[in-house]
């Protein structure tokens, strides 16, 4: 009788499972594809830097810039000087100099397990005084375009949340959820606790908010970024998200690399462009990411500066 149902079971899933993937709505893109096809000439390149023969060393703890993808990385490992490339884990570090001051480039992967992964391994690699993710991301509200950039003053990690109960065949209200936060080291209590949010290091935010307001060029917003292992459409839970918990827009790493930088203690901001906004149209592109860069260096230029100081 089990091995009965076993094979109803599997049937139904078979005769299914195809119809349900052809019934996807068109604008579930796979935006994986735009991103490696920007990012290709930058893995060239990356394939032509001098490989690391030993480990890190300087007298001067470095300045470690983050982004997930090669179209995120590509300017400012450009702009780095005696660029040499380390691998651990499969994971890229590019470590140079700018404006004659130590900096590394990390490319740490799409996603939080990654950014987190990636993050702590350049923390023991390099040793950094400060840490700054940035790179693309999607406007969940109306007035926020493509190419507009964000400074977050916090991030959100926008899954962590436990939901009310509802019985089998009741339906999802999204709305019935209490943020639960992610756990990092706090050290006042010796203990790791829930944070519902990360804010960024007070020195960093400045020195961006002062870079935004000297270079009229980037149209910048100081706000909160919400990151999940997920790419939300849906305009109705943007709105939601955007109501409670304040979130500008939403990406994949942000928040685990905060989370990270709370327990290191190291000073950290991230910085985003938008790629897309799902509330305005279907768009995603994936090179506005050079926006991102080019602000970020005049932050690092500016960082350096202030800790020279
Ligand atoms: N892997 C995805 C898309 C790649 S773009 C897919 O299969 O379709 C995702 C990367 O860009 C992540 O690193 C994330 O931080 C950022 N990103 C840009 N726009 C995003 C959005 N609207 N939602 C989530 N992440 C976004």
């Amino acid at each position: 009788m089990k091995k009965f149902l076993m094979v109803i079971c599997a049937a139904l899933f078979f005769m299914t499972a195809p119809a349900q993937a052809e019934n996807l709505p068109e604008t579930i893109i796979n935006a994986d594809d735009l991103a490696d096809e920007a990012g290709e000439v930058a893995e060239k390149f990356y394939t032509t830097l001098t490989k690391a023969k030993g480990d890190y060393k300087s007298k001067v703890r470095p300045i470690l810039i983050e982004g997930a993808m090669n179209t995120e990385t590509e300017i400012l490992i450009r702009a780095l000087e005696n660029p040499v490339a380390y691998r651990d884990f499969n994971y890229l570090f590019v470590a140079g100099t700018y404006k004659n001051y130590p900096v590394v480039v990390a490319r740490t992967e799409q996603g939080l397990a990654n950014a987190a992964a990636s993050t702590t391994l350049a923390i023991k690699k390099f040793n950094p005084i400060a840490v700054i993710n940035q790179g693309t991301a999607g406007g969940i509200t109306p007035e926020f375009n493509i190419g507009d950039i964000v400074i977050g003053e916090k991030s959100i990690p926008t899954s962590a949340y436990k939901t009310a109960k509802s019985l089998k065949g009741a339906g999802v209200d999204f709305t019935t959820q209490e943020m639960r936060g992610v756990y990092a080291y706090d050290k006042a209590t010796g203990k790791f606790q829930p944070y519902k949010e990360y804010l960024a290091d007070p020195t960093l935010l400045k020195v961006a908010q002062n870079v935004a307001d000297a270079h009229k060029e980037f149209n910048v917003t100081t706000g909160v970024i919400g990151s999940a292992d997920w790419w939300m459409c849906w305009i109705d839970y943007m709105d939601f998200l955007h109501e409670k918990y304040g979130t500008v827009c939403e990406e994949m790493e942000t928040v685990a690399v905060a989370q990270i930088c709370q327990n290191a203690g190291l000073p950290f901001i991230g910085i985003r462009v938008l790629s897309d906004n799902i509330t305005i149209n279907d768009d995603y592109a994936p090179r506005s990411a050079t926006v991102a860069q080019d602000f970020v260096l005049l932050v690092v230029e500016d960082y350096i500066k202030a800790i020279r100081k």
